[in-house]
């Protein structure tokens, strides 16, 4: 028989706040364990939370970047558990009512194999706000639990099981970071736990509409880990079918040394946590009005602006993939490309040149040594014919190590493309003269002989020589 993956995602992304969601401790990363804490997160009876409003106000704005539906009402309920990351015994959450609803996520490009996927749309169901827990960590025989983590905001953004292939979950998750990214709530860094992500999955024979049994999946340390873990899975699942067994809802962990998923505990369903509102806070009201304001605020997601720059540049799709992969890439791009007759030209220096040697040196494009204006120079003068291309090469490697701009460096070294025909011409019949095998050859019908001689006066002119002209002269004296 043949099956079918289905695949459904829980991400929480940290939203980057000054303070946290009920108190006014720091939200940052890295401070000493239990230095951002107060009674508050650190759960202690007789305290009342106070809703941080920019919280909200940032989750309202990934829903819109996600075209969800914003509720106008919505509300804080208590998830009770008890453990020691949460004190209280419950977490501050949203049930029933989340702050977005609906929504989708376009997928395009690449899956983790890198090969070209279909491009669709990803439905969310919702995205909902909690507090975060607190860091629990295990060392050896004694554990620590840092309340830093504790209280910070938190928000759940849960797909529909709509994802068919591990492939399409990984370019999910990377398109679901780059809209966060864009929209400035998250660097969404999953080493420092800003982004956490939890896949659950069912097989199913194909043809069957009715979804099989899912299995939840933890302790996910990055998208590949999340690919690795559904491809294992899937197969895991699908023999367990063929053997004439049946799936057991349950959360399963994946550990990393063994590349393997293990058994954590059949799954709790919501009646357990006992879901209630939360009696110390108010139901969050979003008018007309504010909604209005946070949409006017919004950046370009990132699907829009690969659509634009293709439409406007007149770049490839795949050229515009590469160049907002990134927020600060096509930020650069454009700077670059503002005024410019070739954008295309700029695109591609960009991808072939910069990127390379940004990445080679460890450094980021928005600390470039070569300013986006200092790039659009150099091409003007490519453009106008001031340098070739070759030099143009070595003008941008002593642009990237001295900053210097790119008129200063070809003047200082005289590196101007020679497209005067009198010197030309000199250098022309000198390689003529000095070429009498290769002369010959090209008289004789091999057409290829004349870039013995292009590259005889090329060399002559230290690269310095116009080589279409080059090929110009020589054909009109040879033909
Ligand atoms: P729970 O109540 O266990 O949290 P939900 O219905 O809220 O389950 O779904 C949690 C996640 O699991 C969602 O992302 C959803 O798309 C996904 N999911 C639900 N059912 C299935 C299924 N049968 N197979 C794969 N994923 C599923
Ligand atoms: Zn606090
Ligand atoms: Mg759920």
């Amino acid at each position: 028989m043949k099956y079918e993956a289905v695949i459904g995602l829980e991400v929480h992304t940290q939203v980057r706040t000054q303070t946290k969601i009920f108190c006014g401790c720091r939200n940052e990363y890295g401070a000493g364990p239990n230095t951002n804490v107060c009674p508050i997160c650190l759960g202690y009876p007789g305290v009342l939370p106070v809703m941080n409003r920019e919280a909200v106000r940032q989750t309202i704005v990934a829903g819109l970047a996600c075209g969800c539906e914003i509720a106008s009402y919505c509300k804080w309920d208590r998830k009770n558990y008890y453990y020691p990351d949460m004190p209280k015994n419950y977490q501050i959450s949203q049930f029933d009512l989340p702050i977005c609803l609906g929504g989708e996520v376009p997928i395009t490009g690449k899956g983790f194999s890198g090969e070209p996927m279909r491009e669709r749309n990803i439905a969310l169901t919702r995205i909902h706000l909690e507090e975060d827990v607190a860091k629990s960590t295990h060392l050896g025989r004694s554990s620590g639990v840092d309340f830093n983590r504790a209280g910070i905001p938190l928000m759940e953004i849960v797909s529909e099981p709509d994802m068919r292939t591990p492939d399409e979950a990984y370019a999910y998750l990377n398109a679901l970071k780059q809209i966060l990214e864009y929209a400035d709530i998250s660097d969404c860094d999953m080493e420092k736990g800003q982004m956490r992500c939890d896949v659950n999955v069912s097989v199913r024979p194909v043809g069957q509409t009715k979804l099989g049994t899912k299995i939840e999946i933890k302790n996910l340390n990055s998208f590949r880990t999340a690919h690795r873990a559904l491809e294992y899975e899937i197969e895991r699942q699908i023999d367990v079918l063929e053997e004439g067994g049946s799936m057991r809802q349950e959360t399963r962990r994946w550990d990393d040394e063994e590349e393997a998923t293990s058994v954590m505990r059949t799954k709790e369903n919501a009646q357990d946590y006992r879901y209630f509102p939360d009696p110390d806070l108010m139901p969050v009201e979003v008018s007309a009005e504010w909604l209005e304001e946070v949409r006017s605020s919004l950046v370009e997601t990132p699907h829009a602006r690969r659509a634009r720059f293709v439409e406007q540049y007149g770049i490839t799709d795949y050229d515009a993939d590469v160049l907002t992969h990134e927020k600060a890439t096509g930020d650069y791009f454009e700077q670059a490309a503002q005024g410019r007759k070739k954008p295309k030209a700029v695109a591609n220096w960009i991808q072939t040149e910069l990127l390379g040697a940004l990445s080679k040196r460890g450094i980021h494009i928005s600390d470039s040594p070569v300013s986006p204006q200092a790039l659009g120079e150099l091409m003007d003068l490519i453009e106008a014919g001031t340098v070739s291309g070759k030099i143009a090469k070595d003008v941008f490697a002593e642009m990237l190590d001295t900053g210097t701009s790119a008129a200063a460096i070809v003047k200082e070294k005289g590196l101007e493309q020679v497209s005067d025909t009198g010197a030309i011409e000199g250098m022309v019949d000198d390689a003529i003269a000095g070429n009498e095998k290769a002369v010959q050859e090209y008289k004789d019908g091999n057409g290829k002989a004349i870039q013995f001689l292009v590259g005889h006066v090329m060399k002559a002119s230290r690269g310095k020589a116009n080589p279409k002209m080059v090929v110009e002269l020589l054909k009109s004296r040879l033909d």
